[in-house]
């Protein structure tokens, strides 16, 4: 339990990697406010499961990631409810595939909005707290693509490069006051946002659903094997633990060996 008494925001955790990480925290004895959208059973249905499986107070935040001053009012909420926030985690994600020449400028906005701008406004807010406590960690899920390009992402891999840029940044400011900050860089990991991208890919490239898995998604990942939410959330976890104190600033790859090529 190297997290007991510890208070988590996973910002788009009602399902993937997000839902991972918050079930990781509180295995571990945090208390996690889980955030994002989908339908209001499922969700009430994760968070209770959270209570139930690991004995922690789990609590549901509705804010929209695209909306700077809900996002604001969620990390307050969660310092209220919690009496401190310890742990952010910016996860919040979502992707569109297109050539640029025909990707909708809303969906570019709606992109930077949610996986660079939220991570920027949640950390502007949750910063204040961990320096007048004198503990932080704040955690961004980056992805290979904050490392490498691909064709028709556009948007997601400019936010993403942003992320591990906005993350050293970051790390440099709050490095005197015990707050490590740092990225994870996964390849793909089998959840709703990579299957929703099938389809699109598949009309961008021409390609059927079974050669899009192959020759798209797992030729990029030398393993051939998609990454899961669990070892993605267990990377989290480490960073969050005392032996992760002097990590600070990394982008920690988790690709089965993608950006190595
Ligand atoms: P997912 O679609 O399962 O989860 C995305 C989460 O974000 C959901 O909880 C969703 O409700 C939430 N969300 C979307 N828009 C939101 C908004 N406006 N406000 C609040 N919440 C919102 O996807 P995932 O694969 O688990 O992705 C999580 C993160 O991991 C993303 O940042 C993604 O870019 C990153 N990532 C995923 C992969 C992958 O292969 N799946 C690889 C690298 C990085």
């Amino acid at each position: 339990m190297t997290l007991k008494g510890r208070k988590a925001v996973v910002t788009g955790s009602t399902s993937g990697i997000g839902l991972a990480y918050a079930r990781a925290f509180a295995q571990e004895g945090a208390d996690v406010m889980i955030n994002g959208f989908g339908e209001a059973g499922a969700i009430e249905a994760e968070r209770a499961r959270i209570e139930a499986d690991f004995g922690v107070k789990a609590v549901y935040s509705a804010a929209d990631m695209t909306k700077p001053d809900q996002i604001a009012a969620m990390v307050a909420e969660a310092e209220t409810t919690f009496g401190a926030l310890d742990i952010l985690v910016n996860n919040a994600g979502i992707q569109h595939v297109s050539p640029i020449e025909d990707f909708p400028p809303e969906k570019w906005d709606m992109i930077l909005a949610i996986n660079l701008s939220a991570a920027f406004h949640a950390m502007r807010a949750a910063i204040p707290g961990m320096k007048s406590r004198g503990w932080g960690r704040i955690i961004s899920t980056a992805s290979a693509h904050s490392l490498v390009a691909s064709p028709f992402k556009s948007a997601y891999v400019s936010a993403k490069h942003a992320i591990a840029g906005l993350t050293k940044t970051a790390a440099l400011e709050l490095a005197t006051h015990k707050i490590t900050v740092n990225c994870i860089s996964p390849g793909y990991v089998w959840t709703p946002l990579v299957e929703k991208q099938i389809p699109d890919t598949m009309k961008a490239r021409g390609l059927t659903k079974e050669q899009v898995i192959q020759n798209v998604i797992l030729e990029a990942q030398p393993t051939k094997e998609f990454v899961t939410s669990e070892q993605v959330a267990a990377i989290a976890a480490f960073l969050c633990s005392d032996a992760a104190a002097q990590i600070t600033g990394a982008n920690i790859s988790i690709d089965g060996g993608w950006t190595a090529a």
